[in-house]
């Protein structure tokens, strides 16, 4: 089958062609409107998103040489995400379907970030994670491990109780003046600092849940103290403080990571999501592959941020179940994994 996905949860529209699970095209549109607000503002996203859609599945259509007519069904976000945003796919997704008689598949937006790892490249196969494996969900909205059993078969075994990684990231980045999201920036900088140079307190928390908050809060009182003593603390240490505080994240990450795969016994370990491109949280991981035996999975870095292929691949393996929703289907904010 051909799918389009469609995906406009956040701050990105998106669509995408997939033709069996191989892409045919991936476009996505950002929004640059927030910069300047340190975040995302949801009324502003959800009117960029209704000016991008047509365009951008236009583009998706276009790049993968496909036709309307061509389509077989059409795959969008449901949830979870900012309800202003999800309407735009949504509704879009549902007149598409209607217009062309073809079937209308919903979408959890955490199952796809999952689910990117089977979506192939025209050119060459790669080896996909083998059931059960485990993954490493880390992105601005949810830190969490997920027990994949099968496609459509997943169970959290742990999750933060409070900040995602992302929001971590973002939030410490905005402390010491850089503009979001400041994820991205902290890894560049991280790479230039020592990671010892300063020590963050770690959460004790029980299980595989994960806390964030609280390293917010020391680092904040950490530069507050020092800035009191040197006001040119953070320019002067920012690269330090950076490499620092991604250390800090990575092994929060890692330590439950770690403890996951030896209580379950899966040496099937796979990372998704937007801070997966973190380059500190890659290191960690492929050093796992040697000192753990595991067998490790890291996509495209354009198939961790969100994008359209993650919805057009879990798409296709709805598609082949036959799980499909009718014109009453309604975004869904709040929607669980
Ligand atoms: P969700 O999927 O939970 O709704 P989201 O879709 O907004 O959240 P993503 O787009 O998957 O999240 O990821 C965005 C997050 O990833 C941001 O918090 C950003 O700072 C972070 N991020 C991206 N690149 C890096 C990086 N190299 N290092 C650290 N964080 C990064
Ligand atoms: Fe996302």
């Amino acid at each position: 089958p051909i799918i389009l996905g469609i995906e406009s949860s956040c701050d990105d529209t998106s669509a995408a062609i997939i033709k069996g699970d191989i892409i045919l095209s991936n476009v996505v549109a950002g929004q640059k409107v927030h910069e300047e607000y340190g975040g995302v503002v949801p009324e502003l996203a959800s009117r960029a998103h209704q000016q991008n859609i047509i365009p951008v599945v236009h583009k998706a259509m276009k790049d993968a040489g496909v036709k309307s007519g061509d389509v077989s069904a059409v795959a969008f976000t449901r949830g979870p995400g900012l309800m202003g945003s999800l309407l735009v796919g949504t509704s879009f997704a549902k007149g598409f379907a209607l217009a062309l008689d073809i079937p209308l598949i919903e979408v959890n937006h955490l199952q796809a970030h999952v689910l990117a790892h089977f979506i192939q490249e025209p050119d060459q196969k790669h080896e996909v994670p083998e059931f059960p494996f485990l993954c490493l969900l880390v992105s601005g909205g949810n830190s969490q491990i997920v027990l994949v059993h099968d496609f459509l078969h997943m169970e959290i075994i742990g999750q933060t109780i409070d900040d995602a990684a992302g929001e971590a990231f973002d939030k410490c980045a905005k402390v010491i003046g850089l503009p979001y999201p400041g994820g991205p920036l902290i890894d560049k900088l991280a790479q230039e600092g020592d990671p010892e140079a300063f020590e963050f307190s770690k959460p004790r928390i029980a299980n595989f849940d994960y806390s964030f908050s609280g390293l917010k809060t020391s680092f904040l009182y950490f530069l507050r103290d020092n800035v009191k003593k040197d006001p040119d603390f953070i320019e002067r240490h920012k690269n330090d403080l950076c490499a620092s505080l991604q250390k800090t994240i990575v092994d929060i990450l890692m330590d439950k990571l770690i403890a996951a795969a030896k209580k379950t016994g899966i040496k099937e370990i796979a990372l998704a999501g937007g801070v997966s491109a973190n380059s500190g949280l890659r290191q960690a991981f492929m050093e796992g592959e040697e000192k753990y035996g595991w067998n490790i999975y890291i996509p495209k870095f354009g198939y961790t941020t969100d994008n359209a292929a993650m919805i057009a691949i879990t798409g296709l393996f709805k598609y082949q179940k036959k799980e499909f929703v009718g014109q009453e289907v309604a975004p869904f904010a709040r929607m669980a994994l």
